[in-house]
């Protein structure tokens, strides 16, 4: 039995574009219907309203396929794609007579068309010197950046920040250090915002971080999946901009970190204490520079600048703002890669500072 039965005019092309685009996840998501990715179940059904299925055992009323493209309530029999489904929460009926809505939901606000994009398709900007090329993206990025949503407003990132062991006190002061932020749930994402094709809200990658220049410049940012998909390939959590150039020279800082870029300096209630020295750490992952960034309170005077890095993120650029006779902690994961960033990191300050590499325990 198919689910995929009542949407009409399936030969209209906006409905196969959507559909070779979006699966049921990330869409029940943006319509602010509850996930249980786990057995591929949703709720409330926008046709019923249901919550939980008649016979009981407190699931979902609605099912998924296993391909993620047809739905079923098992509570009103409604049915549909993830198109019906859209109908269904914006009209009430999984077959309306007017389309328009549907049709403007994914593309007024959800896909990034051509349309809707934002000027530049640019037949007339015929090569352009690099350097304002690289400017047009760094403006897109600190755009798309402003116009990121407060996580504690997305009980799907909340939920994500807390399955990696962050406790609510410590999501509520990422949230006030403005560590990272959830995309947009609406309007148009830059170009380079996409995976395979894929705009970022589609793939769930939606908790985004921002990227700092030498300079402490927001130039670019990152956005961690919150889900598995099959588009992605396993092992890749985080997705950078798809656009040369836009990962690279540029780390994730803490508000120490970003001063330390801004300055170049040692800050200067560090000079208060003599013995106190600058230290430095360099993590990988999003993870790892959330609980390295929220170990320490705003009041801790002597907190560790936290830097994250990722493969062609580091430069020597950026290892010069930090000041000599700082101590510099490579706590890369453990293995080639995350040895093969530590070795980066150490050549590029092992004139001026005291490195440490950290292994599981001990620094080397
Ligand atoms: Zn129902």
């Amino acid at each position: 039995m198919t689910y995929y039965s009542n949407t009409p005019s399936k030969n209209k092309s906006w409905i196969q574009e959507v559909m070779a685009e979006f699966t049921l996840i990330p869409v029940a998501w943006l319509l602010g219907l509850f996930v249980e990715e786990r057995s591929n179940t949703i709720a409330p059904c926008p046709i019923c309203g249901k919550e939980k299925r008649e016979q009981g055992r407190n699931r979902l009323p609605i099912g998924l396929t296993k391909d993620l493209q047809g739905w079923r309530c098992h509570a009103c029999k409604a049915s549909g794609d993830v198109v019906s489904l859209v109908a269904a929460a914006m009209t009430g009926t999984t077959n309306p007579k007017d389309w328009r809505p549907v049709r403007s939901w994914f593309f007024g606000n959800v896909l990034q068309s051509e349309e809707t994009a934002p000027r530049r398709q640019a037949p007339r900007a015929k090569r352009k010197p690099v350097f304002n090329h690289d400017h047009q993206h760094i403006k897109e990025a600190q755009l798309l950046w402003d116009r990121c949503e407060p996580i504690l407003d997305h009980p799907r990132a909340a939920c994500w920040l807390e399955s990696r062991g962050f406790s609510v006190e410590e999501i509520a002061r990422a949230e006030d250090l403005d560590l990272c932020r959830v995309i947009p749930l609406s309007g148009p994402l830059p170009k380079w915002a996409r995976f395979g094709g894929y705009d970022w809200r589609t793939l769930l990658a939606v908790l985004v971080f921002p990227c700092f220049n030498s300079k402490g410049e927001v130039v670019s940012v990152r956005a961690r999946l919150l889900g598995e998909d099959k588009r992605i390939p396993a092992g890749l959590k985080t997705l950078a901009p798809a656009q040369r150039g836009m990962a690279t020279n540029s780390v994730l800082a803490n508000d120490l970190g970003k001063l330390i870029l801004k300055t170049g300096k040692i800050p200067e209630f560090y000079k208060q204490d003599a013995a106190s020295q600058l230290e430095v750490v360099v993590v990988e992952g999003e993870p790892d520079f959330l609980s390295w960034a929220l170990q320490f309170s705003d009041a801790d005077l002597f907190a560790p600048v936290v830097f994250a890095l990722w493969s062609g993120g580091w430069s020597q650029e950026i290892a010069d703002r930090i000041p000599s006779r700082a101590r510099v902690v490579a706590r890369t994961d453990q293995g080639e890669a995350g040895d093969r960033y530590a070795l980066e990191v150490y050549e590029s300050v092992k004139e001026r500072c005291d490195f440490f590499r950290w292994k599981g325990g001990r620094c080397d």
